[in-house]
């Protein structure tokens, strides 16, 4: 009898694997910043209507997310997982986590650099501080550490394997112990000017650093490339088609329209973190597009006025707010006024 209740309890295989693939769908979301795929639909360019990754074949290629507009990948599947379509674009060439070699060679070179421009900042690499129980926190090993002057500044080098609560603990930690960070994002190769999709950790690093992220190249030294991320925009071709349902002529496209999470490197000119960054306190906030709250922190941050063209932001930021609002099943929801600016309208 409790064999049976204990079974009945317990989920089946494919019950098992339905839950994990939902989980990996989830966290794939989260990553690309758009949940527009999970439902298994995206727009077929050829078939020109949505289609349920089930139906669709290769032959409907390309695809795109309806919600945020980039390319989508249909993944047929051979094992037991679903159908299901992925976001597609070009990412930043970022070093990985494993490649250990890599990433402490840059540490290296950074180190090296600030040792020769202050011999007296006691500068040193992975130095633990330790645990302070009156402060209540642990201890932290900053990839760099040392002094410019008397102010003394903490290094972190982002590889991938670091989630956004790990960002956010190590960050507080510091703020606590009253030495500003600068985050930086080592990169193998050049970030290029075409779109590309920044990671999660990439788009939480702009939003703690009120716009920028600090990209490190081999040979940068102490110089540091501040990158804003700028709207990017998608160019859909004009076309006619016979649309059978509806039993007449129709056309679309031949306009640009924004894309919500592949953005346009917009980088100022390259700076150096000895000379052109401050201390810098921020109070801690919501950013718009995110459930996660900044806490409050001390920053290590350029001094640079924002270099972007902030109203193209504006405009994109007012269109997009309203896909992030709680749905409200019951009440009739009012219809946003038509936008000032086609090229944000909705899909
Ligand atoms: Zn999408």
């Amino acid at each position: 009898m409790n064999e049976e209740k204990n079974n009945a309890r317990r989920l089946t295989p494919e019950e098992k694997k339905a839950l994990q693939f939902e989980r990996e769908q989830l966290r794939h979301a989260e990553e690309a910043g758009c949940s527009g795929l999970i439902g298994g639909w995206a727009f077929s360019v050829r078939q020109k209507r949505d289609m349920d990754a089930d139906e669709a074949t290769h032959d409907d290629d390309p695809f795109i997310c309806k919600s945020c507009r980039s390319d989508a990948i249909l993944r047929k599947c051979t094992d037991d997982r679903r159908d299901h379509y992925a976001h597609h674009a070009r990412l930043s060439p970022v070093v990985e986590a494993e490649e250990t070699e890599l990433h402490k060679g840059c540490l290296a070179e950074i180190c090296d650099a600030l040792k020769q421009k202050f011999p007296d900042g006691n500068w040193g690499m992975n130095r633990p501080i330790p645990a302070n129980e009156k402060l209540g926190v642990g201890e932290v090993v900053p990839d760099v550490s040392g002094r410019i002057g008397n102010q003394r500044i903490a290094i972190e080098a982002q590889v991938s394997s670091l989630s956004i609560p790990k960002i956010i603990k190590r960050s507080a930690v510091y703020t606590k112990r009253n030495i500003p960070l600068v985050w930086l994002v080592p990169l193998k190769e050049d970030l290029g000017s075409e779109p590309f999709r920044p990671r999660l950790y990439e788009r939480y690093l702009h939003m703690m650093y009120f716009g920028r992220v600090y990209y490190w190249l081999p040979g940068f030294g102490t110089m540091l490339q501040p990158v804003h991320y700028g709207v990017a925009f998608r160019h859909i071709p004009f076309a006619e088609w016979y649309d059978k349902e509806a039993e007449e002529e129709r056309e679309a496209g031949g306009y640009e329209k924004a894309y919500k999470v592949i953005k346009s490197p917009v980088p100022s000119a390259k700076i150096d973190i000895t000379t052109q960054f401050r201390l810098q306190h921020r109070p801690e906030f919501r950013p718009w597009n995110e459930r996660r709250t900044v806490p409050p922190l001390l920053l290590w941050k350029d001094i640079l006025q924002d270099w972007w063209d902030k109203s193209e932001d504006e405009a994109f930021r007012k269109r997009f707010k309203e896909d992030n609002l709680p749905k409200e099943k019951h009440k009739k929801q009012k219809l946003p006024p038509p936008p000032m600016d086609w090229r944000y309208e909705r899909w």
